[in-house]
């Protein structure tokens, strides 16, 4: 296994302004394998309920993604979260989260998630977030988080940063987390935190990389019909974390070609409602895009 990561695996209900589904497959840690797995071996760790389609867990081990560390809890409820998108697909209303199996999820890491040298923590509670980290052996290490743990527990969520590589997280996460409104001000605060390397998502505006005093600006891959962004943030982390494990590098340069890699495969994960979209491609796709996202944004 050349990548690990911890996080959700949810039943999502998804209405936008073109459409709705219902119970679709969804999840940080599903969105994030799915999209791992096109560049890398991955890992998912996560818990299910006893009323979790078999199929889908069918799918994830179709796509290559090592499931031995996924819990399924017998008599349990899968975890469920429901949303709205705004015609500006940028916001997005949570209208309901249902954590069933989650709330008492106390990931364990098999001997090879142990082992796996690239590591994603997505976004769980950060005393799990710690727990994960002195489970593993990885020595580069991905973290998500939101908004809700930046305002409860930022104590712990520090503790979390001081040992992680890359912090990957939105923009108003960012101006919440550092108190700066601008981002590359809110950048370099995150790397006094302990992460040498932030990137910022700005949905479909794209993403600012920062280390130390260098800077990589990056424009999201232009789609003229967004069907369901849930699941691109993700995605990016997947794309990204995926295309470092299979380079074995994390240089700067390296991780900017991540950054464009994450992009190109997020791109795929709107165009359909869940993950449908990014099940059925395949690297080809994906390099086929990165040249076009390439051409776009050469002087
Ligand atoms: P994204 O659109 O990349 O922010 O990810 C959306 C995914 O995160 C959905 O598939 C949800 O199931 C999952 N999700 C939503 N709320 C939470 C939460 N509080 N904790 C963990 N995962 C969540």
């Amino acid at each position: 296994m050349d990548v690990a990561v911890v996080g959700s695996v949810a039943l999502d209900t998804v209405e936008t302004p073109w459409g709705k589904a219902e119970e679709c497959l969804g999840g940080a840690a599903t969105y994030f394998s799915f999209a791992a797995s096109l560049y890398a071996r991955v890992g998912m760790i996560g818990v299910i309920g006893e009323d979790f389609p078999p199929e889908h867990v069918a799918l994830l081990r179709r796509r290559g993604v090592d499931v031995e560390g996924l819990e399924q809890v017998p008599g349990g409820r899968t975890f469920r979260w429901t949303g709205r998108y705004h015609r500006d697909v940028n916001q997005r209303d949570t209208l309901d989260t249902q954590l069933n199996v989650f709330e008492t999820f106390r990931p364990q890491l098999p001997e090879t998630a142990r082992k796996a040298p690239f590591l994603f923590l997505a976004n769980i509670h950060p005393a799990l977030q710690l727990d994960v980290l002195n489970q593993s052996e990885a020595s580069f290490v991905g973290l998500d988080t939101m908004d809700l743990w930046i305002r409860t527990t930022s104590d712990l969520l520090r503790s979390v940063l001081e040992r992680v590589h890359v912090l990957i997280i939105n923009d108003a996460e960012a101006r919440l987390l550092t108190g700066e409104e601008s981002l590359i001000k809110a950048a370099r605060a995150v790397c006094e935190l302990g992460p040498q390397t932030v990137i910022i998502k700005k949905g479909e505006h794209g993403c600012v990389l920062v280390q130390e005093d260098e800077i990589f600006l990056l424009p999201a891959y232009p789609l003229e019909n967004v069907v369901d962004p849930t699941g691109a943030g993700d995605s990016f982390a997947g794309g990204f974390m995926g295309f470092l494990a299979r380079k074995g590098i994390v240089d700067f340069p390296t991780l900017c070609h991540g950054a464009a890699y994450g992009t190109v495969t997020a791109s795929f994960t709107c165009e359909a409602f869940g993950p449908a979209r990014l099940v059925e491609i395949g690297i080809q796709d994906i390099e086929r895009r990165y040249q076009q996202l390439r051409a776009m944004t050469q002087l």
